[in-house]
């Protein structure tokens, strides 16, 4: 029997999985970039591994490990504030479970490996320029500190992919691609609505459970309450997600319910975007008209997916516990004000907490938005400016080219004063305030432009570029001569001012 006969695709009622082999990409399969942390400290693999047959074979999916079972996941979501029904592993494929020598549980996952009986109307596959960004910003996040999935590998095919999207007058043929990625679990918030949206309780109640014993130690699987724990948990670990987007100015792009992890780590990395001038109103997927997802709104569209985890668990609650969601759904926002301060107290230099806080980071972030100044540099310069020094001469030195542009605000020196009076009460001192922020303050992001620049190399066959991005992104935070060099940290190129980026992938 033909395993890839399976992939048709169907609705698939009553079920998790389905067994799905990856299809083979045909031509000219190359490994054009791996993440070595993921290679050596996760997988326990060195760089030579890399050139071995076998291992490019299994991270582009024809070899297939003895005892793997390849499965892709059935699951559902609200796209855009609509329930869409099935939806599920379109284009992935989970090969299996790996256990680090840490003891950690990894689940290996394709992305791009084919036609599964979730593809819809999809062909199962991902193209290069769409796999260069999910592998970059995976690795990115990791490094800022992010809960993210990993990425391990990418692999480039000539196997053409024909997307939508009209270029030049003509369909866009593009180069299929192949990501190994990695997460915990893989398990969405759609993963519960259309197992409770079917009514198929008893599997509803079934993953739930393996949810909690296999990621929730701390929730008790003998409790009678413990689908409430669960959810107090996933409320809480999401709110702390989002506030660390903000606080990198990193815009998802597409938080649907079944792109939001029951883990609360960032996943399916698409449109997303990392603000250049700060604009609390930015969209990076140029698909998303109404700026739903826009940088502002996703705490709020946080607290609509976790509102909708909470409708999947209904079904398995009794009507006093049912009661108590919205309670729990309650204590969203302050968690995620907690953390958001937490995090800019941090971006800021400070250590102790003062009520007038919150007022301090508002002033400076709006500062920066009337001045579109940049987001990143903004912060970064602030850590690395003298502020003796410029409170001498209120003159902002050149070279600090994000905080020149706030300095022409009115209000900007004023700012700098209470900012000066607050780190006196704090009693920390230049230096100590200096190393503080720039350990927490990176200097590199994953800008569009960036991605574009390693994009356009890689489509005329230079993957130096990937390579030589993810090396810096690795270290975000340390000033590093080549990147200076590559403008990494200057202001964006005018043309990065018209790149758009679409759901087309
Ligand atoms: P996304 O918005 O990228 O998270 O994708 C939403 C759904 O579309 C998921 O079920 C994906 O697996 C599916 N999908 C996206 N692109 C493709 C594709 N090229 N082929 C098949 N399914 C896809
Ligand atoms: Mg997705
Ligand atoms: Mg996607």
């Amino acid at each position: 029997l033909d395993p890839i006969a399976q992939n048709f695709v169907r609705q698939v009622p009553g079920c998790l999985f389905s067994v799905t082999y990856p299809i083979p990409l045909k031509s000219k399969l190359q490994l054009v970039a791996f993440s070595k942390p993921v290679l050596n400290d996760i997988l326990g693999l060195t760089d030579a591994a890399t050139s071995e047959v076998e291992f490019v074979e299994f991270v582009s999916g024809s070899l297939i490990l003895p005892g793997s079972l390849p499965l892709s996941h059935r699951y559902g979501g609200h796209q855009f504030g609509y329930w869409s029904g099935q939806l599920g592993d379109g284009r992935a494929v989970t090969l299996g479970k790996f256990v680090s020598h840490l003891g950690e549980r990894w689940e290996l996952q394709l992305k791009g490996s084919g036609r599964t009986p979730y593809s819809r109307h999809g062909d199962g596959r991902a193209v290069l320029r769409s796999s260069v960004r999910e592998f970059l910003c995976s690795e990115a996040m990791f490094h800022l500190g992010i809960p993210t999935s990993r990425a391990a590998t990418l692999v480039v095919s000539d196997d053409p992919v024909v997307r939508d999207q009209f270029y030049n007058g003509n369909p866009r043929t593009e180069r299929a691609a192949v990501v190994l990625r990695l997460a915990p679990s893989w398990f969405r918030i759609g993963s519960l609505e259309i197992l409770a949206k079917n009514k198929e309780l008893e599997l509803l109640q079934q993953l739930l459970d393996f949810v909690i014993k296999n990621h929730f130690p701390q929730v008790d699987i003998k409790d009678k309450d413990r689908y409430l724990a669960l959810y107090s948990t996933i409320v809480s670990q999401t709110a702390q997600l989002v506030a660390q987007w903000q606080s990198v100015g990193f815009t998802h792009g597409v938080c649907n319910t079944d792109n939001f992890s029951l883990l609360s780590i960032t996943i399916d990395y698409g449109p997303f975007g990392f603000m250049d001038e700060y604009n609390p109103r930015f969209v990076p997927n140029t698909s998303d008209d109404e700026g739903r997802y826009s940088y502002e709104n996703q705490p709020d569209v946080g607290y609509f997916n976790l509102e909708k985890l909470g409708d999947a668990l209904k079904p398995v609650l009794k009507r006093s516990q049912v009661k108590q969601l919205q309670n729990i759904l309650k204590g969203y926002e302050r968690i995620y004000k907690d953390k958001f301060m937490e995090l800019f107290r941090r971006k800021l230099g400070l250590l102790t907490i003062d009520e007038d806080d919150e007022n301090l980071a508002a002033v400076f972030l709006k500062i920066m938005e009337d001045t579109k100044a940049d987001f990143t540099m903004s912060f970064r310069e602030l850590g690395e400016i003298d502020l003796r020094e410029i409170l001498n001469t209120k003159e902002v030195p050149k070279k600090y080219w994000a905080l020149t542009s706030m300095a022409d605000h009115e209000w900007f020196w004023n700012w700098v004063d209470k900012y000066k009076i607050r780190l006196k009460q704090e009693g920390i001192d230049e230096a100590t305030r200096q190393i503080l922020m720039n350990k927490t303050n990176p200097r590199y992001i994953l800008r569009n432009w960036m991605a574009q620049e390693a994009i356009e190399r890689a489509n005329s066959n230079d993957f130096s570029g990937v390579q030589e991005l993810l090396r810096v992104l690795e270290h975000p935070t340390d000033w590093e001569p080549e990147a200076e060099r590559a403008g990494y940290a200057s202001r964006p190129p005018d043309w990065s001012k018209s790149l758009k980026v679409s759901c087309s992938s």
